[in-house]
């Protein structure tokens, strides 16, 4: 069984190229990682998702332990065999949602007793069931249970919070059982507060992790907020483990946040998207329901290999999403998950090669040309 390790492979100013290694195969980085809430990247198969280059999945605590249940789940040989997805598979740790979905939450120092949003049922998450939880999924990379600072914050909440995390990180370590080829990642917190970050990046050091995510940001601050708080975390992580900003984002922050540094992005902007009929594209976002593209037989995006670009006019999308048809949402999800794996296929290479200012400034441009229908 391998490690789970990660090895740095080129860099190309603060922008890095990598391979991370996993019980469940490798993760080409930069990476995208689509967003499995319940067990399913909505309207894809497992092997529709794969065939647009992604090479792991998140999953969501929150969303399994409540349904099907993380015991469940565990009967049934783990979320890689429930959900029939071989690669490596990321869980987050239940806070975030706990926090945007549960029902009465009610938070002390050892963790959150809330009601289910489904049934108003009651459960508990600490930092060792959530452990344990992400164990039952079996997840390659289990993160820390953390709390994620809200935004905006004063610099004292900012702080108190980021202290509150960084026990939990603590007692995140030692309830984690290690296994080979499996990870745990420790959470930087602190807000747009640059000693913040820095002394909760040196907390988690302290523990030590074998990967570093950045949380509580695209919460709110705005992407000058975002990179400047990038500007000044990154350097402070380890060379030699992998960096992950949670929950980002559009293209243009995956493509700034990698020219800081990070490696590993999840969102779900790109299926939701999907679902109300917005298509990412190398000129920013189009939305296939508006009637200027009814006549259109060119595809969504010229040379994307992806089915609905291949097989489908712009005229056929619009026609699905106005009809409300299943297949609407579904090819304009393959889409955009196909654009964003293209992004950070593309950005390797650029890192690779040692252009990726030139690839960054080239996508700019690209978008600020406007979108596609009006070509
Ligand atoms: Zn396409």
């Amino acid at each position: 069984m391998t490690d789970f390790k990660f090895d740095l492979l080129a860099t190309d100013g603060q922008a890095r190229l990598g391979r991370v290694h996993t019980a469940h195969g490798v993760i080409d980085t930069p990476a995208f990682m689509p967003v499995g809430t319940a067990g399913t990247v909505k309207a894809m198969l497992p092997g529709s998702v794969a065939a647009t280059g992604a090479q792991i999945v998140l999953g969501n605590t929150y969303h399994l332990m409540l349904r099907p249940g993380a015991d469940r789940v565990e009967r049934l040989g783990g979320l890689h065999q429930f959900m029939n997805w071989p690669g490596p598979i990321l869980t987050d740790s239940g806070g975030f949602q706990v926090m945007s979905l549960a029902k009465l939450r009610k938070m002390d120092a050892d963790g959150v007793t809330f009601q289910s949003h489904h049934d108003g049922s009651k459960h508990r998450l600490t930092p060792e069931n959530s452990m344990e939880i992400q164990r039952q999924l079996d997840a390659d990379i289990t993160m820390a249970f953390d709390e994620c600072t809200p935004f905006p914050a004063t610099p004292q909440q900012a702080a108190e919070s980021m202290r509150l995390s960084m026990r939990w990180a603590a007692r995140s370590k030692a309830a984690f059982t290690p296994r080979p080829g499996y990870g745990l990642f420790g959470i930087v917190q602190g807000g747009i507060y640059p000693d913040l970050r820095a002394e909760s990046a040196k907390a988690l050091l302290e523990i030590g992790f074998d990967g570093y995510a950045i949380g509580g940001l695209a919460v709110g601050e705005g992407q000058e907020a975002m990179f400047a708080t990038l500007d000044v975390t990154t350097p402070l992580l380890p060379e030699d483990k992998p960096r992950y900003l949670m929950g980002v984002g559009r293209p243009s922050d995956i493509i700034g946040a990698v020219m800081r540094g990070v490696d590993m992005f999840d969102c779900v902007m790109p299926t939701r998207s999907g679902r109300t009929a917005q298509a990412f594209t190398k000129r920013g976002t189009v939305n296939l329901r508006n009637a200027r593209h009814q006549d259109d037989p060119r595809p969504l995006e010229e040379g994307c290999a992806c089915p609905a670009c291949r097989d489908h006019s712009r005229a056929y999308l619009h026609h699905l999403i106005r009809s409300e048809e299943i297949l609407g949402p579904m090819l304009l999800t393959w889409h955009n998950i196909q654009a964003y794996q293209d992004l950070t296929r593309s950005l390797r290479a650029a890192i690779a090669e040692g252009r990726v200012e030139a690839f960054a400034a080239r996508a700019a441009e690209l978008e600020a040309q406007g979108d596609i229908a009006a070509l």
